[in-house]
C-alpha cells in the first residue's frame, strides 16, 4: 500500500515520457500506438465480457469482506469523468485517490513531452524516481511468499471450499480470455490489417511464446522476441527495433484482458453492482494501468493493487492473486509478447518493410538458436 501512489506516479509518468522518440518515427510511432491502445481496450473489454459471462465471485459475496458494505458507484458517467480530475493533485495523492493520481500523471506525461528539451532533467529525475520503486517492490516481493503462505493460509481456513470454487471460475475466465485473444483476436487483426497468414504467423513466432511463458517476463522475452521478427517474420529492423522495445514496456494485452477479468471477480467477491459506468471505468483502467505495468515477473500484481485502490475497493483480493499469480502469469506474459509481436508483423506489412520470403519460408532461422 505504501508504494501504490509514488509507483504510480513515476512508473506512468515515466512511461508516456518513453514515447519521445515518436516525434522521429512519425508514421510509423503513429501506427504502432495506435493498435497497441485500440488492442489493449480491446483486450480488456474481452476480459471483462468473459467474466461477466462465468461470473466467478457471484457464489462468494461478502466472503472476503464479512460485514463490510462496498459502495457501489452509481453516478453518471458526465460526473464521473469530472472527479476523475484532481483540484489538487497533492490532496489526491494523499487520499490515495488513485482515478485523480493517473489523469494527472498522465498531464505531467504530455507535458513533459511538449517541454521538449527544456524537460530531459526532470524526465531523468523522473525514470530514476521510477526505478527506485521498482527496486523498493522488488525488495517487498522477496519476503511476499511468507507473507502470502500466511494470509492465504489463514483465508482458506477461515472460508473453505467456497472461496476455493471460486477461485478456480475466476482462473478459468482468465484462460478463456486470453485463449478469445489468440484464437479470435489476433487471426483476424492479422489477416484484414496485415494481409498476412495467422497460421504461419503463429509457427513463425512459437520459440518467442515459449520463452514469454517460460520466463514470464516481457523484458527477458526481448532479445528473442526480436530475433524472431527479424529472422522469422522477416521484418525489417526499422520497425521492430522501435515496436518492439516499446511494447515490451507499454502494451500488454494479456494484463489488459486480466484487468477486465480481475476487475469482474473483485466486484463479485465485494458485492458492487457492476453498472455500464463501473465497466467504462474497467477499460479506462484497463488501458492504463496495462501501460503502467511492468515488464517483469510479477507487475501484474502491483497493478491489481492499484487497480483495486482505484475501484475504491479493499486489497484483501491482493493475497489470493498474488498466490495464484505464478499461474496466471505464464498466460499473461504470453499473450504480452504476443500483442507486441502481432503489431510489429502489421505495421511491417503496412509499410512494406516485411519480407514475404522470410515470413512465407518453411525453414525457421537458425539464427534463432544463436541468439
Ligand atoms: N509478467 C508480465 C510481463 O512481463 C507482466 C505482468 O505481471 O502482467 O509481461
Amino acid at each position: 500500500m505504501m508504494l501504490i501512489v509514488p509507483l504510480t506516479f513515476f512508473t506512468l509518468i515515466s512511461g508516456i515520457t518513453k514515447l519521445e522518440d515518436l516525434r522521429s518515427f512519425r508514421s510509423l510511432g503513429g501506427m504502432i500506438l495506435l493498435y497497441y491502445a485500440a488492442s489493449s481496450l480491446i483486450a480488456c473489454t474481452l476480459g471483462m465480457v468473459t467474466a461477466l459471462v462465468i461470473q466467478p465471485g457471484k457464489k462468494a459475496i461478502g466472503l472476503l469482506d464479512a460485514g463490510r458494505k462496498i459502495e457501489a458507484s452509481n453516478f453518471n458517467f458526465v460526473d464521473n469523468l469530472v472527479s476523475w480530475f484532481p483540484k489538487n493533485p497533492i490532496e489526491a495523492m494523499s487520499q490515495g485517490n488513485m482515478l485523480q493520481i493517473i489523469i494527472f500523471s498522465i498531464i505531467v506525461g504530455v507535458g513533459l513531452l511538449a517541454l521538449g528539451k527544456k524537460g530531459q532533467s526532470l524526465i531523468k529525475l523522473i525514470n530514476d524516481g521510477a526505478d527506485l520503486m521498482i527496486v523498493i517492490t522488488e525488495f517487498v516481493m522477496k519476503t511476499a511468499p511468507y507473507g502470502i503462505l500466511a494470509l492465504v493460509a489463514n483465508m482458506v481456513a477461515s472460508m473453505g471450499g467456497k472461496m476455493l470454487a471460486e477461485v478456480g471460475r475466476f482462473i478459468a475466465a482468465d484462460y478463456i480470455a486470453l485463449g478469445i485473444l489468440l484464437v479470435f483476436l489476433y487471426p483476424p487483426l492479422l489477416k484484414l490489417l496485415g494481409k498476412l497468414s495467422p497460421n504461419r504467423f503463429y509457427r513463425n513466432i512459437a520459440p518467442a511464446m515459449l520463452v514469454a511463458g517460460s520466463t514470464t517476463s516481457s523484458g527477458a522475452t526481448l532479445p528473442i522476441s526480436m530475433a524472431v521478427a527479424e529472422g522469422n517474420l522477416g521484418v525489417s529492423e526499422k520497425v521492430w527495433g522501435f515496436t518492439l522495445p516499446l511494447g515490451a514496456t507499454v502494451n500488454m494485452n494479456g494484463m489488459a484482458a486480466a484487468i477486465g477479468v480481475i476487475a469482474v471477480f473483485a466486484s463479485n467477491l465485494y458485492g458492487v453492482t457492476i453498472t455500464p459506468t463501473l465497466m467504462l471505468q474497467f477499460m479506462f483502467l484497463g488501458l492504463v494501468l496495462s501501460i503502467g505495468t511492468a515488464g517483469v515477473k510479477g507487475a501484474g500484481i502491483v497493478i491489481s493493487g492499484i487497480l483495486l485502490q482505484s475501484l475504491n475497493m479493499p486489497l484483501t483480493l491482493i493475497p489470493i492473486l498474488a498466490s495464484l499469480w505464478p499461474v496466471l502469469d505464464i498466460g499473461h506474459t504470453t499473450c504480452n509478447v504476443t500483442g507486441d509481436l502481432v503489431g510489429t508483423a502489421i505495421v511491417g506489412s503496412r509499410m512494406k518493410l516485411i519480407d514475404k520470403k522470410v515470413f512465407n519460408s518453411k525453414k525457421l532461422a537458425s539464427s534463432i538458436n544463436k541468439k
